[in-house]
């Protein structure tokens, strides 16, 4: 009786034995981690600002309307009551360009000088819209960055500009007035090093003063048509 009593013993004691040597190697192997509480999803209250404005489906073209929200650019004639003043002949001409891209489909963002959505931009392409000064001199003039990540693809942008431009316009390329503020104009240093840009100096507003303030469908169409030109040829085109 005894014996069949420390029989029963040892086999309870053997079950026990098992059951906790089986607890602790579940333990082991699935740490204690269920007993933490569990990490909440990342969650983004704030989309970054290209990425807000960017619609995949379309392509998205930034204009920086020279001068805009910061200073006149060049004034024209008597500083009290001049004959034209840059900054207000490019806003006009930007403006008109806006409307026709998005009539044709485009997403435009249309930005001033400085602007703080410039930081990072991702765009299709950014265009920078400026006039030169007042001396009697005619044409227009583009340039991209010196330091560009992708000059094929920059250097494409001014190609469409030069010869779009000039056919709409009529005016004639004043390429050797390109300048250092041009080739290494701050915009270029904000956007994303992957999004193409240019800036372009319309024309005079001394010789050509008059083509942009009364006519300006010219320009717009050379604007309109450059851009075309640049994003049909980015259809496949790579950077090199
Ligand atoms: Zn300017």
């Amino acid at each position: 009786m005894r014996i069949v009593l420390i029989r029963r013993l040892q086999r309870v004691f053997l079950i026990v034995s098992v059951i906790l040597f089986a607890g602790i190697v579940i333990l082991a192997a699935t740490g204690l981690d269920f007993l933490l509480p569990r990490p909440i999803e990342r969650v983004t209250l704030i989309t970054p600002t290209a990425e807000r404005e960017r619609e995949p489906e379309r392509e998205l073209v930034a204009v920086i309307s020279g001068h805009a929200g910061f200073d006149s650019g060049a004034i024209c004639g008597d500083s009290n009551s001049p004959t034209l003043v840059e900054a207000e002949v490019v806003a006009r001409i930007a403006e008109l360009v806006q409307s026709e891209l998005e009539e044709a489909g485009l997403a435009v963002l249309l930005l001033e000088e400085y602007d703080e959505r410039l930081d990072r931009l991702e765009a299709d392409l950014l265009l920078s819209l400026h006039a030169d000064s007042c001396i009697a001199a005619s044409g227009f003039k583009a340039a991209y960055p010196l330091n560009s990540a992708i000059p094929t693809t920059d250097k494409r942008l001014v190609e469409c500009i030069n010869t779009e431009y000039a056919a709409q316009t009529g005016l004639p390329l004043h390429f050797h007035s390109i300048t250092h503020d041009m080739t290494y104009y701050h915009a270029f240093r904000k956007v994303l090093p992957t999004t193409p840009t240019a800036i372009l100096e319309l024309g005079f507003l001394g010789g050509d003063g008059r083509l942009l303030s009364e006519e300006p469908e010219l320009a717009v169409a050379g604007i309109r048509e450059s851009i075309f030109c640049f994003l049909q040829g980015q259809n496949g085109a790579a950077e090199q």
